[in-house]
């Protein structure tokens, strides 16, 4: 395992433009569940309904009751070693961008700059009627954290999170940016991500159609297992060993 570890740094630094793919997987080692996976939030009662858009209109405080625990009180959740590691590689510069289906702002808290949010973000929340106003995440925080609504200051709305929800269409510059990076990228890391859903799914095949190469490392097989140049299962092990590596390397 460690020559493999050792294989894959050396593939980092020798990489011109290297880009990852981060899924629900990376998230799961700072304790915030999967949503799909072992112990997935979406096997629990109702939680499809979390993130539904028909129904946060109809009942927005359901949604956030649910998320409090898991995006709004951040200051309990810290990042895990593959925040750190790939915050580090930017820092380096062998790590171009990063691009992540998570929403709960973990690779920036662990210190990443240039993240492409493809499922949205709740840095901001908004008026689904009111078009200029925006509140930032810590406002929306505190005020979920004391057990009230964020609510737009001209109609007394409830904001809602700039999170792409169930039956809202993705965000087309982040999509955009995601898929340039994509194309660039002559390395690709897919982590934490089995790649069954769009537009996580079809990401990494831009860099394989331009030659790029593609290495995932993932708890479940994923359909792109059989193309990448290098395979791990255990997020936590190879990014430990590539920490290891960029400290004492
Ligand atoms: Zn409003």
């Amino acid at each position: 395992m460690k020559a493999e570890i050792n294989t894959l740094f050396e593939r980092i630094k020798k990489a011109r433009h290297c880009v990852a793919l981060t899924g629900a997987g990376v998230s799961t080692l700072s304790g915030i569940r999967d949503f799909r996976g072992k112990n997935g939030l979406y096997n629990d009662t109702d939680a499809e309904k979390i993130f539904d858009i028909d129904y946060f209109e109809q009942d927005p405080s359901f949604y956030y009751k649910a998320a409090r625990s898991f995006i709004y009180d951040l200051n309990e959740k810290e990042p895990s070693v593959v925040h750190l590691v790939l915050a580090a590689l930017e820092q380096r510069g062998l790590l171009k961008s990063l691009i992540t289906q998570n929403i709960d702002l973990l690779h920036q808290k662990g210190g990443s700059r240039r993240v492409i949010e493809v499922h949205g973000s709740p840095r901001i929340h908004y008026c689904l009627r009111c078009a200029a106003v925006r509140m930032g995440f810590d406002e929306a925080a505190a005020i979920v954290r004391s057990g009230a609504l964020p609510r737009c200051p001209k109609c007394s709305r409830v904001l809602k999170p700039a999170i792409t929800f169930f039956g809202e269409s993705l965000p087309m510059d982040a999509l955009r940016d995601a898929s340039d990076e994509a194309q660039n990228a002559d390395l690709m890391l897919v982590l934490g991500t089995s790649l069954t859903v769009n537009p996580a799914a079809s990401i990494p095949n831009y860099t394989l159609r331009s030659g790029g190469e593609v290495v995932i490392v993932n708890n479940m097989p994923t359909p792109l297992d059989s193309r990448a140049v290098q395979h791990f299962d255990d997020l936590g092990e190879v990014f430990e060993g590539l920490w290891d590596l960029l400290v004492n390397g």
